[in-house]
């Protein structure tokens, strides 16, 4: 398969460089030539989720990779479910946090490590760097967890990330490093940014990004989505079913959106955004003004400008009528949120955390006569424990695997925020 750029003006790639350089030469964002269909019969008997998995990885990436290598890929991704659960009639949650950190970004993390590897054996040490404000570091530390031949370096800004979130990647050891920087998030990206434009380290180290636009990270969220639709077909609900995607920078609702052009059979799709609503109002203007972001308590959706934005516009062939004959979308303040949390939690016993509250009430809010719908639960309710908790006033349990992480010996090296200390870093490596 070929990648082209969003932005046009790169050349093609291969699967291997779009994996191992992420963003295109001209800063666009890479995008598969075809998406293949898959066909009807495949939806009429669907098998386990690691089969289906296998079958909607072959459809991306099985003209480059040998069919037993993508396959043991898939299995070792999927070591855990992501099961639908009825909240309330009609309304079914896709649990996407069983995995090892707790949050949907495990599946994408996870695949992308295996499949780096795969393009990288036998070469030298690759070290990955990865900036983050909390989420994606403890996904991607985890992801690689263990992965020989890759080495990673988790930036991030001392003292600005939950004690949770920290202790999920500075605990690991292994091949990952935490590098708790003297500054703010911008400060640990704008650290890694400078270090792939920096000829002298590039020269000395192999340096690659596990960056969220990555085809390795966002294609294999969509192996959850056939899957959500191959439990609803089970319990008979798969007519006119409706996904609703929290979304922030519109990775999974993406990968959501290639499964849907590859055949999976849902009906629409609703976009939940929190005060962070540059998606939204682009449904209703036809303009798309992204804007700084402002903080939420759904933080992992604090995206002025989603950089998938550009994927989907490309999907759709800039024409704004045909994303909203498929999207629809909403939007929620922290207010809001919280009183669907604890709404939620009254009525059903069912407990969201703030990502999965936006899904919850886009879908019961849109949810029309005859169609059965299926929110993503994008984390567990208990890394957003404090908040959680002040909402509904009783305490949340903290799942065994999270307190593991919480138990463990927090090892980082601390850095000031200047290139030059962490060029001196690098290059001892
Ligand atoms: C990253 C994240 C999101 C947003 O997903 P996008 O792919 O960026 O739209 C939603 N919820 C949680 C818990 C996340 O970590």
């Amino acid at each position: 398969m070929r990648y082209y750029s969003t932005n046009g003006k790169a050349p093609v790639a291969d699967l291997r460089k779009a994996v191992v350089k992420g963003l295109a030469e001209d800063r666009g964002l890479y995008m598969p030539e075809r998406i293949q269909q898959l066909p009807a019969a495949f939806f009429e008997s669907m098998g386990t989720f690691v089969e289906v998995a296998q079958a909607v990885a072959d459809a991306f990436f099985g003209e480059d990779v040998p069919a037993a290598e993508l396959h043991r890929i898939v299995a070792e991704t999927l070591s855990f479910d992501c099961p639908v659960r009825e909240v309330e009639p009609g309304i079914y949650a896709l649990e996407l946090f069983h995995g090892p950190t707790l949050a949907f970004k495990d599946v994408g993390a996870r695949f992308m490590a295996r499949l780096l590897q795969h393009f990288l054996v036998g070469k030298d040490e690759v070290h990955v760097l990865v900036a983050t404000s909390g989420d994606t570091g403890s996904a991607v530390a985890n992801g690689f967890l263990g992965v020989d031949g890759i080495r990673v370096h988790v930036l991030y800004p001392k003292g600005k990330v939950s004690p949770i979130q920290e202790c999920q990647f500075t605990t690991l050891g292994k091949n990952i490093t935490a590098l708790e920087i003297d500054g703010t998030f911008d400060d640990c990206q704008a650290l890694v940014k400078a270090a792939f434009m920096d000829e002298e380290l590039n020269r000395a180290l192999r340096l690659t990004s596990a960056n969220s636009i990555n085809v390795a990270r966002f294609l294999p969220q969509a192996f959850y989505y056939f899957w959500a639709y191959a439990q609803l077909k089970k319990l008979g609900k798969a007519d006119n079913v409706v996904c609703c995607v929290p979304s922030g920078n519109f990775g999974n609702i993406c990968a959501a959106l290639f499964g849907h052009r590859m055949g999976l059979p849902i009906k629409r799709f609703i976009a939940a955004n929190n005060a962070n609503s540059v998606f939204y109002e682009f449904l209703g203007t036809g303009e798309y003004r992204p804007r700084p972001s402002v903080r939420t308590i759904a933080n992992a959706m604090d995206v002025g400008d989603p950089s998938n934005f550009a994927r989907i516009w490309d999907l759709y062939g800039h024409d704004v009528d045909a994303i909203r004959k498929d999207i629809s979308g909403a939007t929620y303040s922290d207010e809001q949120i919280a009183s669907t949390i604890k709404d939620c939690f009254a009525r059903t016993g069912y407990l969201l955390d703030p990502h999965g509250a936006c899904g919850y009430r886009a879908l019961k809010e849109g949810l029309r006569h005859g169609e059965v719908g299926f929110f993503c639960e994008t984390a567990h309710p208990a890394k957003f424990k404090d908040t959680v908790e002040g909402i509904i006033g009783t305490s949340v349990d903290i799942p065994e695997r999270l307190a593991a992480f919480m138990n463990g010996t927090k090892q980082a090296v601390s850095l000031p925020k200047d290139f030059v200390s962490f060029k001196e870093y690098l290059l001892t490596l």
